[in-house]
């Protein structure tokens, strides 16, 4: 057995969901060996270990991510940065390597976003990557590859996680209870990643849903005209927030600001799909529309913009997603929103 791992995949595909369920098996007392084509050991779910497992509190099972900048010796109420800070890594993986697991052989570390940990920190976890004591696995969740070192990469045992096909996701949404058409929706939205259209299926906010609010924002953007900018891009600027404020609710371990980004970005990826739907509909490609249940609003869309003006427009939109990145203010994010889709002319200057 390896023990250090990289699971490379985008995000919301299940790479640490996996890395938990590897961890509970490595740290279960009592594992199974599951019948099959190809027989497989799982945990047992009843031991003592995986009930703390399950319970989160396995004193051996050590996940680290930025959040934990607050619990290092100087990080005393400083806010979760963008990278991985070096202190996390130093004091939660280097500086504790070497202590033994409290309950059984194993002791297990899995260092969320892998991508964001810095070359200098990388560089100093490579002696452990090399060679971790033997009761240490290892596991790096990585959603960009590119930013990991070749010395990272080589001593890394690499497994890739791809895209979930559609019609799982919509199977899998309906088992938690949302029906058509809002799981065909998430579905499509998520492109694959199914811990993605989980969360946005999941969350409730004040009373709706965020699929109510996709309807919503949808009809009122297709009749959107230049007066309405800045009273819709209010309108938009505040669902992000409520969805970010109902979504922080739900996930301690991702700080608020991540989290709000996530949302803002998560509108204007609606907007984009809503106007490659309109450009799928110029075209006549045969694909099924991912708003297939709002056609009329598509058809608006549609009406409104030649083919041309579609694609310009919605790389506009994958702009806008990189100044979500970037930290710009968001209500001047969704301004921008609505002056490209009101007032195309004017706006095409001053973005580029
Ligand atoms: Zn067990």
């Amino acid at each position: 057995m390896p023990h250090a791992y990289l699971f490379s995949g985008q995000d919301g595909v299940g790479k640490f969901t996996t890395a938990r369920a590897w961890a509970k098996m490595l740290l279960c007392q009592n594992r199974l060996q599951r019948p099959g084509q190809t027989p497989f050991f799982d945990s047992c779910g009843a031991c003592d270990s995986c009930r703390l497992f399950e319970s989160g509190g396995h004193p051996d099972f050590q996940p680290i991510n930025k959040e934990l900048i607050t619990f290092t010796k100087e990080g005393k109420n400083k806010t979760t940065p963008v990278k991985m800070p070096v202190d996390v890594i130093r004091e939660f993986l280097i500086d504790k390597i070497a202590t033994r697991p409290q309950m059984g052989q194993h002791i297990i570390y899995v260092i969320q976003e892998a991508e964001k940990v810095n070359d200098s920190s990388q560089n100093a976890m490579l002696k452990i990557l090399e060679e971790p004591p033997t009761f240490c696995v290892i596991i790096l969740i990585c959603s960009r590859l590119e930013t990991m070192l070749p010395t990272t990469l080589s001593r890394c045992h690499m497994v890739r996680f791809g895209p979930i096909d559609t019609s799982t996701i919509i199977r899998k949404l309906a088992e938690i209870g949302v029906q058509e058409p809002e799981n065909a929706y998430w579905a499509n939205f998520s492109e694959g990643r199914l811990g993605l259209a989980i969360e946005w299926a999941s969350l409730k906010v004040k009373g709706d849903r965020p699929y109510q609010i996709k309807c919503q924002m949808l009809e009122r953007l297709a009749r959107a005209t230049l007066p309405d900018t800045l009273e819709l891009a209010e309108w938009m600027c505040t669902a992000a927030k409520q969805i970010g404020k109902a979504w922080s609710s739900t996930r301690e371990n991702i700080s608020t600001t991540d989290i709000n980004r996530r949302a803002q970005s998560g509108l204007i990826q609606m907007v984009i799909l809503a106007l490659t739907d309109a450009l799928k509909l110029h075209v006549g490609v045969p694909e099924p529309l991912v708003n297939a249940d709002q056609p009329a609003v598509i058809r608006q869309f549609a009406d409104q913009y030649e083919p041309e003006m579609l694609s310009l427009l919605i790389s506009r939109m994958v702009d806008l997603c990189r100044w979500v990145e970037d930290s710009v203010n968001e209500k001047l994010i969704f301004e921008q929103v609505l002056l490209n889709l009101t007032h195309s002319d004017i706006i095409s200057l001053s973005i580029r």
